[in-house]
């Protein structure tokens, strides 16, 4: 598998730091609004990449924030007269909403910035320590950025160009810095807004700090992926490398992922712009697996403009590969023979094929563009071959195919009869009883299971609940 590397500048083969294992992190949305399409790329990206490194047999820990502390969020709070929690709450809910709707699932943890307080002073403190930061007479701690010797490396800037440019951006209050580079760990609270307390002052923590402090809790000091949209690698992500390795002296993520823009008339999608459409608004007007599809039939690193031509397109792609799904399952229903024979087996091959083209384009940097091209090729042969006199192992094994691969998109293409109470409960006591018996892959493979059927599960104290979505 290989990984357009941000820092390399390459593609990097990808050797996760433990055998089997990969550790994930994702820059998560501000959540004072609902989410525009374009913060929903990366997530329909990276859960595509998370879902394919799954199929492939690897273990993801997959950790995507929120980020519920922000100037926009306390502006809106002030504006609604409620407190700033209330805002983020409301707004994390109807992300999570989305996030289901799109097939995204959830990371293996959403961790929130004001839950993990503690741990950004701590590494405030340790970078004071070091010599890394300082605090200002307001308390106002700064990251002292000539103190880090390789700050520039991913957005491959020469931080003495930077510095020019710095200078002329000076704003007032801004004075009381070393060196105009140098940004922000931990700022003291204005009137009215949220704060904690400190060493320094009552105030909030910076950005750049929550993202290290939350990726090191959950995922470790070193990590394989960190990913966002490109508008992160300055100053964001670059902020992020120069805190998180000088405060633990070694290298923080391997490999750096940054999807491209979801443009509209080609101009970046963005709340300050005005120029968006929520998830909700569309919706409104298109199946969800549409928007995916749509998301998805442009590789991630290319810049890709909303159009109701091209979600056209995506809606007819889709429906192509559902007749397909349908066409095959009524015809299973009817088989008149059970086993394939040689001419099937050999056109089984040919199927094959096109799930190892499959295979290729995602192991060439997730190039899910090319994927689905595959996919179509598989549909194109399973029309031709799948049909009513084939025998029902063809009829499944090409099925299984076309439902497997557009599972890995996000894509459920064969409608489902619903599971029965009584299934559901079966398949519930089963995963109880593959946790006692700690095979967690099991129980997770239920739990997905039933998800895609729509059912969700809620592990509570008296025992396993569960609802229709
Ligand atoms: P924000 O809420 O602005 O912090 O953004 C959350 C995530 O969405 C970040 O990874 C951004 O890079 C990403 N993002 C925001 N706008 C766009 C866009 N128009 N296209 C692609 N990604 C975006
Ligand atoms: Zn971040």
């Amino acid at each position: 598998m290989k990984i357009y590397n941000t820092l390399t500048k390459r593609k990097d083969e990808f050797v996760p730091i433990e055998e089997g294992k990969v550790r994930m992190y994702v820059c998560g949305p501000t959540v004072y609004n609902l989410i525009h399409i374009g913060n929903a790329r990366p997530m329909i990206f990276f859960d595509t990449v998370r879902r394919y490194m799954e199929y492939t047999g690897l273990e993801v820990n997959y950790v995507s924030n929120f980020t519920d502390i922000d100037d926009k969020i306390i502006k809106a709070a002030i504006e609604e007269g409620v407190p700033a929690s209330e805002i983020s709450e409301r707004y994390i809910d109807e992300c999570k909403t989305d996030m289901k709707s799109l097939h995204i699932r959830p990371a293996t943890t959403h961790p929130k910035a004001t839950e993990e307080i503690p741990e950004m002073l701590d590494m405030c403190k340790t970078l004071i320590e070091k010599g890394h930061a300082y605090a200002a007479e307001d308390g106002t701690v700064y990251f002292r950025v000539r103190s880090f010797k390789d700050y520039g490396k991913l957005s491959h800037k020469n931080i003495d160009d930077l510095q020019g440019g710095n200078r002329s951006l000076l704003v007032s209050g801004e004075d009381q810095k070393e060196d105009p580079l140098d940004f922000v760990l931990w700022k003291p609270k204005k009137e009215g807004e949220p704060y904690w307390e400190s060493p320094w002052c009552q105030g909030r923590p910076g950005w750049h700090l929550e993202c290290s402090v939350m990726s090191k809790k959950y995922l470790g000091t070193q990590i394989d992926i960190h990913g966002g949209g490109e508008d992160l690698i300055f100053p964001h992500h670059e902020n992020e490398i120069a805190q998180s390795e000088a405060t633990s002296g070694t290298s923080f993520a391997n490999y750096w992922m940054h999807n491209a823009f979801l443009n509209i008339d080609n101009h970046k999608m963005s709340k300050s712009l005005g120029n968006f459409f929520t998830v909700r608004d569309i919706l409104a007007k298109y199946d969800p697996q549409v928007l995916r599809f749509f998301m998805l039939s442009a590789h991630y690193r290319s810049p890709l403009n909303f159009s109701a031509e091209l979600m056209e397109a995506a809606a007819n792609g889709l429906e192509r590969i559902m007749t397909a799904a349908a066409n095959l399952n009524y015809n299973l229903g009817v088989a008149g023979k059970a086993e394939m024979d040689d001419a099937e087996k050999e056109q089984l091959a040919t199927a094959n094929s096109y799930k190892q083209k499959f295979e290729e384009a995602m192991d060439d940097d997730f190039n899910t563009a090319d994927a689905i091209s595959a996919i179509f090729e598989l549909v194109k042969h399973a029309n031709m071959t799948g049909t009513a006199d084939a025998s029902a192992e063809y009829l499944r094994s090409l099925l299984d195919e076309i439902v497997m691969l557009s599972d890995i998109m996000g894509l459920v293409v064969l409608k489902e009869e619903e599971l029965l109470d009584e299934e559901v409960e079966a398949l519930i006591a089963e995963r109880t009883q593959a946790r006692k018996d700690k095979n967690f892959a099991r129980a997770d493979e239920i739990r997905d299971e039933l998800l895609n059927k729509g059912i969700v599960l809620e592990d509570t104290r008296e025992g396993v609940k569960w609802k229709r979505a």
